[in-house]
């Protein structure tokens, strides 16, 4: 099938170009972009040119961030092409409602994808936990924001998420590996006093089997990224580390090796049976635990950030 990528920035560039270009279902037959392009490829700076010009391309994969996305979904779906969508499907949860009921109603697929959710070790941990009585659940997501996001102010404008940005990926993989659903009790927002986002935030969530279930998002840490999830349950103990990319159940390293390589070809390979079916898969609860905790939690201003 041929697919458009529009917005060829950090992660067209890193993820999906090589993703797409590997796949044995896809072939990258236009960029969209002010500025990017991909060597070889037909390159637009006009969306709704290239849906006028290319009605042969029938799906898009849009990697803008989430506050210019939705218009450019919506026009998408208008011109009746199939949509895939970068993480945080939107800036607001009535956004992506909007656009998937606006995606049932023309028939299309659409998929908000989840990278994270799509990590090596996502599979065994949800099996680990199906039956465990679990304790404790801390969660641990610090990085450097200058190494991972380097002068992409987005991040810190209103709609950009700061560190829920990275944080929303360890959402994700938590509300797809717990058994049982969880919601948000308290939390406490840092905002540095010139930005618009937070820089750190503590959450706590309330569990039904009453484990203690904490998140903590840092931006400003520096050297190596920590991307855990540790449970302790009454059962044992599990570790996830690199962000999905390791397990360790009891001291031991899981050694399961899923078939299909790499977070983004997993997100390919499900569009393109997505777009066969023309199936609408949009999981807004990562972002509603983030809606929770830009709803309930406290502000507190900290030092300016420079980039
Ligand atoms: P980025 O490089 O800052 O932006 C991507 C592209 O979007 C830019 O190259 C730009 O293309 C276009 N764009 C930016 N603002 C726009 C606007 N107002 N109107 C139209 N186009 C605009 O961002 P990114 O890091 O790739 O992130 C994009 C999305 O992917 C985010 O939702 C992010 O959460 C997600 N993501 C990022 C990473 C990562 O490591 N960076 C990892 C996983 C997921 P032109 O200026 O050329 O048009």
């Amino acid at each position: 099938m041929q697919i458009a990528l529009v917005g060829i920035g950090k992660i067209a560039l890193d993820q999906h170009v090589p993703a797409i270009t590997d796949s044995p279902d896809w072939e990258l037959a236009a960029t969209v972009s002010r500025q990017g392009s991909v060597g070889g490829v037909p390159a637009f700076t006009d969306f709704d040119r290239m849906l006028a010009e290319r009605p042969d391309i029938r799906v898009v994969s849009l990697c803008l961030p989430p506050v210019p996305r939705f218009d450019y979904a919506a026009r998408a779906i208008r011109a009746g092409r199939h949509v895939m969508l970068e993480k945080p499907p939107g800036a607001t949860l009535s956004e992506c409602h909007a656009l998937a009921d606006m995606a049932r109603a023309q028939r299309v697929s659409l998929y908000a994808t989840w990278h994270s959710r799509q990590a090596d070790k996502v599979p065994g941990a949800k099996a680990w936990l199906k039956d465990k009585n679990l304790r404790r659940v801390t969660i641990t997501w610090k990085e450097d924001v200058r190494q991972w996001h380097p002068g992409q102010d987005w991040v810190f404008e209103a709609g950009g998420l700061g560190v829920f940005d990275p944080g929303i990926n360890a959402l994700s993989i938590l509300t797809e590996i717990l058994p049982d659903p969880i919601h948000l009790c308290a939390a406490e927002l840092h905002f540095p006093e010139n930005r618009e986002t937070p820089i750190a935030a503590n959450c706590r969530f309330y569990h039904p089997q009453g484990a203690e279930v904490t998140l903590d998002l840092d931006w400003l840490e520096p050297g190596s990224p920590t991307w855990s999830i540790e449970v302790v349950a009454e059962e044992g103990h599990m570790l996830m580390e690199n962000g999905g990319g390791k397990l360790t159940i009891d001291g031991a390293p899981d050694k399961c090796v899923p078939g299909l390589s790499g977070e983004y070809p997993r997100l390919y390979s499900q569009m393109a049976d997505l777009v066969k079916t023309g199936t609408v898969d949009i999981d807004l609860a990562p972002m509603r635990h983030v809606a929770d905790a830009f709803t309930l939690g406290k502000r507190v201003t900290v030092a300016p950030f420079e980039w």
